[in-house]
């Protein structure tokens, strides 16, 4: 496991348990939302694509999906980068409500990873997305963030056993 890490208060964990912290509970929440939505056969969208590791294991774990990208300007990985056809760029208060009008309520699995280093940028950003994104789920999709997120009729579900509490959040429709 992580150790410490797993118990340390925010304040009291350095940037590399963070970081740690981030990156398991992203991979315990998409092992997670994925299996729980696999009778769901609606699109799977990746907002923010970065590197494109989580990308990358989203595509790993489901093959069958199609995955969408939200992001701004593509600079990840060579081995993780989407076909064009599969890419929304721009600001995603642009391309989110554009994806409502050409998918409506189906996406199975939304995964967000938006934030940057300021956490206090990053809750303001969480509040004005929120109500982009919360339309978009099938019923039954599930809602994986980084942050926490700010959702009038999506109901926050527990987190899987590998996760860290407050490093992620997981909502359903
Ligand atoms: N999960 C990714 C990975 O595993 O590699 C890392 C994502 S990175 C932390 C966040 C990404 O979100 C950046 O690439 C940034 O360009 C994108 N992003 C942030 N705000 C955005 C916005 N308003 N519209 C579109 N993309 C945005």
């Amino acid at each position: 496991g992580i150790g410490s890490a797993s118990f340390a208060k925010d304040d009291e964990m350095s940037r590399l348990d963070l970081f740690i912290a981030r990156m398991v509970s992203q991979r315990a929440c998409l092992n997670h939302a994925a299996q729980l939505t696999a009778d769901i056969s609606g699109p799977v969208f990746e907002l923010g694509l970065g590197n494109g590791r989580t990308y990358h294991h989203m595509c790993e774990i489901m093959p069958e999906q199609d995955i969408y990208v939200f992001e701004r300007a593509i600079a990840s990985h060579p081995d993780s980068t989407p076909p064009d056809d599969r890419v929304l760029l721009g600001d995603v208060f642009e391309t989110l409500p554009l994806a409502l009008t050409r998918f409506g309520a189906t996406a199975r699995l939304i995964h967000a990873d938006l934030g940057g280093h300021n956490a206090q940028k990053n809750d303001e950003f969480a509040r004005r997305v929120s109500p982009l994104i919360e339309p978009l789920l099938a019923d039954g999709g599930l809602m994986v963030s980084s942050d926490r997120m700010y959702f009038e009729t999506l109901t926050q579900i527990a987190l899987p056993q590998d996760a860290i509490e407050g490093r992620c959040f997981i909502y359903r429709r």
